[in-house]
């Protein structure tokens, strides 16, 4: 398999070298020269087998001969070690948990597969790799615990101060070792923007083999179509495939679902569940993509106000407006919504949502509305004690801490505070 750059001005590369990149040299995303077709009777019995053997056969046409196989299934069978289990919420609407991870949120499957791979490929270099990402909340701490000492590699995660939850910041800051937090006093499209331009400052990547562990890699965002193979796999009424709605921000979790329909799994429609934060669900009705500045909100890890995976579900349909409008529907849950969403659900259904789950039930229910003969499943993509303040306010259910989260929140915060100046970072870097 090979990667081409979706601005088309870079050569082609291997899953390897699109790995350890991260970004084409066009600034262009890599993307799938071909999306490979499943045989449909292993799609109907899906059930007979296991997830680490569905992740196995969904990955490896795209990692080609650059893994060795043995070690491959190695790696996707660390990656999904943990349940996904799919747990009816009411009658039409089910949700796929993909919470149950190391630091409680989806993230946790790329991140675990992206350094696994990483390490492995850059094993016998004798530079060292620095993952440089930015990340709106989960990103930090899924990167943080899945590169956490992994030889020859540095990880700098930037991070919007005072706009994360304490225990995304305690995931991201108290590891220490080959793991540096930068506590940016600004938004995360600050953050982005700065290590868009460490990426393509010259100064920097002349000392530094910089690599980028956001969803523009590869090897984050091609992992996250297993989940949709573990819902399948679980889904009874397999003549009635499901609508999945997605609670989205950079849009790469839902960009990795539709690309695994195109490769002939059954999902019936997409929802692009957003917050305020909703420059797509205009998209949909003006066709005219215009990135605005994010806004904060309770779903903090979708507040993208230019989400860079966007590109890569318009290549999957070659720029046809009306393919993927067929396909994918979108809309917006504003932060009221969301609580009452918490606070209903958890009575009716005795249900406890995060609130990006909530903005996936509620974008759900809506499309359902108008579609009454479809079930759907929307995605619970964060555990709720990741969010207290609004889950225990709206239910009055006091959220048991995980041990996981007990062991981390008692752990020190160590952080570099910086200022949303790009010669900041760049001083940090090199030196
Ligand atoms: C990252 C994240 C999202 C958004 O996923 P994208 O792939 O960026 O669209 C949604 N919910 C949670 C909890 C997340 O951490």
């Amino acid at each position: 398999m090979k990667y081409y750059s979706t601005n088309k001005q870079s050569p082609f590369v291997d899953f390897k070298e699109a790995t350890i990149k991260g970004q084409a040299n066009d600034k262009g995303l890599y993307f799938p020269q071909s999306i490979p077709i499943l045989n449909q009777e292993w799609l109907d019995n899906i059930e007979d087998y296991s997830n680490e053997e569905i992740a196995f056969r969904v990955i490896k046409p795209y990692t080609g001969n650059t893994i060795q196989e043995e070690k491959l299934y190695e790696i996707v069978k660390e990656t999904v070690n943990f349940p996904i289990p799919l747990v009816k919420v009411d009658e039409s609407a089910y949700t796929l948990e993909l919470f149950h991870g190391p630091t409680l949120a989806f993230k946790d499957v790329g991140a675990r597969f992206m350094s696994r791979c990483l390490g492995y490929f850059v094993k016998d270099r004798s530079t060292k790799v620095t993952v440089l990402v930015a990340t709106s909340g989960d990103t930090g701490g899924a990167v943080a615990n899945g590169f956490y000492d992994v030889d020859g590699v540095e990880v700098v995660i930037l991070y919007p101060s005072g706009k994360v939850s304490p225990v995304q910041e305690k995931q991201l800051t108290a590891l220490g070792k080959n793991i540096q937090a930068l506590e940016v006093q600004g938004t995360f499209d600050d953050c982005q923007a700065m290590v868009k331009t460490a990426f393509a400052d010259k100064d920097v990547t002349d000392k530094l083999f910089l690599t980028s562990a956001n969803s523009i890699n590869v090897a984050r965002w091609l992992p996250q179509q297993f989940y949709y193979f573990f819902a399948w796999k679980q889904w009874k009424n397999k003549d009635n495939p499901p609508v999945i709605s997605v609670p989205s921000g950079n849009f790469g979790n839902i960009c990795a679902g539709i690309l695994a329909m195109e490769s002939g799994l059954p999902v019936k429609h997409f929802i692009a569940a957003c917050n305020i934060n909703d420059i797509v669900t205009d998209y949909l009705q003006t066709q005219q993509l215009i990135p605005r500045a994010a806004l904060p909100t309770l779903s903090n890890a979708m507040d993208v106000g230019n989400p860079s995976n966007f590109s890569r579900i318009l290549e999957i349909f070659n720029n046809q407006f009306p393919d993927l409008q067929k396909r994918m529907s979108s809309f917006t849950i504003t932060d009221e919504e969301t609580r009452k969403t918490i606070r209903q659900v958890y009575d009716n259904y005795n249900y406890l949502l995060d609130p990006h789950g909530a903005v996936g039930y509620l974008s759900l229910k809506r499309y359902l509305a108008d579609h009454p003969a479809a079930q759907g499943i929307f995605l619970e993509t964060a555990h709720p004690v990741k969010f207290p303040d609004a889950v225990e306010k709206e239910t009055g259910y006091s959220i048991p801490i995980p041990a996981s989260v007990r062991d981390i929140m008692a752990a020190e915060k160590k952080s570099t505070v910086i200022k949303p100046n790009y010669d900041l970072l760049k001083d940090f870097l090199l030196s």
